[in-house]
Order: structure tokens, then C-alpha cells, then sequence
């Protein structure tokens, strides 16, 4: 266990989250001092700035959800890399599968993305993860294959990228893959990262994301090659999210 990475936490906010929801990441930012693990939460961006002003001095992590796959200029409604970072959040997901879905995001794009947010100074968090019909087919480690090729970018010299395996069946249905099949992905995974980056990509981390809660992290986070989660629905609260946190351990 000592070589392996630090765990990371993320809950992802998705659209939704108002003013008002901010005192949710700052209970949790005040409360999570002793853990081992990283923490972070990726509200939406117009909650960014004030979630960073209301934990400054905690150790938890802000993120984005997305960032343009483009440097700047005459993009409406985008938000670059670089606004992200200047906002002073640390991190930003890239690829969920309800943006590939519904923004019709490829990994070409992702991979550019991740390129952009790697030089303003981001943590990419790549999601990657079979389609239901493709678990079904029994597909799951060749589309894992050819998204970590499509959407890793070429080169990394330190261990700045994260991947999320979300399995795209599991992502808000309450339905999480057996711990064999978990295991099997991220140790594909992991071979793969190995492959791509040398040793560097033996510390890269991978996260589990798709129905993790309170009651099911521990199991989930005690698998091999599993270095953290990714959280949808049950980190909107801070009291589920917390536990899902202490579920990593002091
Ligand atoms: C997600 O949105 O990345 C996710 C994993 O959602 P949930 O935890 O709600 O399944």
C-alpha cells in the first residue's frame, strides 16, 4: 500500500448548486483535516470563485466540470483552461460521459482539452467507460483500450493526469459493477498507463466512478489500483460526501 498513489476524492456537481449550497463545501473543506486523502469538489463555474474565496486556508481542492478546447478568444459561452486556473481552482474533468453524450464531445477532443488545461497548470481528470450495450457485448476493456489512446496526451512528465473509470451504465442508476470487473478495468488500466508513460504512469491515479456511496465506498476503495473515486449525486451533501471521504482513512 505505501507505493501507492495519495487517494483522491472528487465530487462532481454537475448543474446543480446555488448560492446557498456553498455552506456544503465549506463543511466539508473545515472538516476533512486529518484525512490522507485529497479532497476536491467541481461545482458548477459560477459557484468557482466564491467556493475557492470560502475555503481559502482548508485543504481541499476546487475544480471545473469542463474547459474549452481552446486557448481563448471569440468563443461564447466557453471558459478556458486558464480562467480556471486563475480562479485559483486546481482541477477540471474532462470527458464525462454526459458530455460526450450530450455535447458530442470525442476523445480527440478530450485529449486536446487535457493538453490545455495540463499547460495552464490544471489536473486533468479523464473519464473514460463503457456504454451499457457495450458491457453487455463484453466490450469493455477494447473501448477502455481505445479511448486511453485517443484521449491520453503524448507526453506527461509528472504525475499531473488522473483517470476516472465511470462505467457509463453505472453513472446515476444505482447499478456498480462487480469487484471483479472493477479490478479488471483498473488493472487494464493501469497496464496501459504503465505502457503509455513508464514509471510515471505507475503512479498516476485512477478513480472509480459510478453509484459510489457512503455504504459501498469502502469495498470499492479497497481494490487494487483503485486510488480514489469520483462522486456525482452523494457528494451534494457534505454529510454523504464526508463519509465517502472517511471511508479513505486517517
Ligand atoms: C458522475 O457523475 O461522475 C457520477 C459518478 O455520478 P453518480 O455518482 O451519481 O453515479
Amino acid at each position: 500500500m505505501s507505493n501507492s498513489p495519495r487517494r483522491l476524492i472528487v465530487g462532481n456537481w454537475k448543474m446543480n448548486g446555488l448560492t446557498a449550497d456553498l455552506s456544503e463545501i465549506e463543511e466539508v473543506a473545515w472538516n476533512i483535516g486529518e484525512l490522507s486523502a485529497d479532497v476536491a469538489i467541481c461545482p458548477p463555474a459560477t459557484l468557482l470563485q466564491s467556493a475557492v474565496r470560502i475555503t481559502a486556508g482548508s485543504r481541499i481542492l476546487l475544480g471545473a466540470q469542463d474547459c474549452s478546447a481552446q486557448e481563448g478568444g471569440a468563443y461564447t459561452g466557453d471558459i478556458s483552461a486558464r480562467m480556471i486556473a486563475d480562479c485559483r481552482a486546481r482541477i477540471v474533468i474532462l470527458g464525462h460521459s454526459e458530455r460526450r453524450q450530450y455535447q458530442c464531445e470525442t476523445d480527440a477532443i478530450v485529449r486536446r482539452k487535457a493538453e490545455i488545461a495540463l499547460s495552464a497548470g490544471l489536473i486533468p481528470v479523464i473519464c473514460v467507460g463503457e456504454t451499457e450495450a457495450e458491457h453487455l457485448r463484453q466490450e469493455t476493456l477494447a473501448v477502455l483500450k481505445s479511448q486511453l489512446q485517443d484521449c491520453l496526451p503524448a507526453a506527461l512528465n509528472e504525475t499531473a493526469v488522473v483517470i476516472a473509470y465511470e462505467p457509463v451504465w453505472s453513472i446515476g442508476t444505482g447499478r456498480v459493477p462487480d469487484q471483479g470487473e472493477i479490478l479488471a478495468a483498473h488493472t487494464f488500466i493501469r497496464s496501459s498507463l504503465i505502457d503509455a508513460y513508464g514509471s510515471v504512469g505507475a503512479q498516476l491515479r485512477i478513480l472509480y466512478g459510478g453509484s459510489v456511496k457512503p455504504e459501498n465506498s469502502a469495498e470499492i476503495l479497497a481494490l487494487e489500483n483503485v486510488d480514489g473515486v469520483l462522486v456525482g449525486g452523494a457528494s451534494l451533501r457534505a454529510a454523504s460526501f464526508l463519509r465517502i471521504c472517511e471511508a479513505t482513512g486517517t
